[in-house]
């Protein structure tokens, strides 16, 4: 099995820390990014506002962390627009998305929404695939995108594009963990959203995607696929803790992010071991080697 290309490395996307605090996407959407670059937010975190132009409304969508110069930057671009913010919508429970949700909420006088009682508080909406949201002039639609956790939401936008929060990252690949994600959910998911045919995808992380969506997508599965054959030709030789695993499959991975992927790889192991596929303890500490079935 060939090494899947991602198509982005022919794509002219801005290099990682060079992505404007404020940048106008499309008439409907501004995203401003948190102060909150790491090795797993990547440049921080995108918070979407979403509205009509001359609503004079708009929608956050994942608001991020709860942090002054994040606030001040997110109210002067819904002072931009013109907007009042109506509604906090949530793509999934992670802090780096959701913290500032219902303090932004309480503030803005507007309601959270998201999947869940836990994220969109007592006083929230609770968000289902296939809702269609009427909020500041326009129309968002529910899409369920479980895999990165369980609770977890895109949102579609009347212009095409889908807020796909970490479903889908603007740089690299996202991380399904162990035990809180789901490759098998994660895969339909990505399936899903490809059937939407999405004109961009503008992601919790990183630049946008314009230019072909679905080839990302695309290259998503084929990544899912790949690490699949890679730890089921590396049982093939001998049977392999996690930690040993990693350290074969991921070894030019820098070793800062064989945490992370040993989550990813025990997500995948829990896929193959209900496919009957490998046997064996797949949890942090076990001492029984994984195998082949
Ligand atoms: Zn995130």
């Amino acid at each position: 099995m060939d090494v899947p290309v991602d198509p982005r490395t022919t794509w002219s996307l801005p290099a990682i820390g060079t992505l404007p605090t404020t940048a106008e996407l499309e008439p409907l959407v501004t995203r401003v990014l948190a102060p909150n670059p790491s090795g797993m937010t990547l440049d921080g975190t995108n918070t979407y506002v979403v509205g009509a132009p001359g609503s004079g409304q708009a929608v956050l969508v994942d608001p991020g962390p709860d942090d002054p110069a994040h606030l001040a930057a997110v109210e002067s671009a819904l002072a931009a627009r013109d907007a009042r913010c109506v509604a906090v919508l949530v793509t999934h429970h992670h802090g780096d998305h959701a913290e500032a949700a219902l303090p932004w909420a309480g503030r803005f006088d507007a309601h959270v929404a998201a999947a869940t009682t836990a994220v969109a508080g007592p006083g929230g909406r609770i968000l289902a695939a296939g809702d269609r949201l009427d909020l500041a002039g326009t129309t968002v639609g529910v899409v369920a995108t479980p895999g990165h956790t369980a609770d977890h939401l895109a949102f579609r936008l009347e212009s095409g594009a889908v807020l796909v929060g970490d479903h889908v990252l603007g740089r690299g690949t996202s991380v399904v963990t162990h035990p809180e994600g789901d490759v098998v959910a994660y895969l339909d998911s990505l399936r899903r959203v490809h059937d939407l045919g999405p004109s961009a995808l503008y992601c919790g992380h990183g630049p946008e995607l314009t230019e072909d969506p679905g080839a990302v997508l695309d290259f998503y599965l084929a990544h899912r696929a790949y690490r699949e054959h890679q730890l089921l030709t590396a049982l093939g030789q001998a049977p392999m803790t996690v930690d040993e695993l990693v350290a074969d499959v991921y070894a030019e991975v820098p070793r800062q992010l064989w945490p992370a992927a040993a989550q990813s790889t025990r997500a995948t192991l829990a896929k193959l071991r209900v496919e009957g596929r490998v046997e064996g303890d797949i949890e942090p500490g076990a001492g029984e080697p994984v195998r082949l079935a």
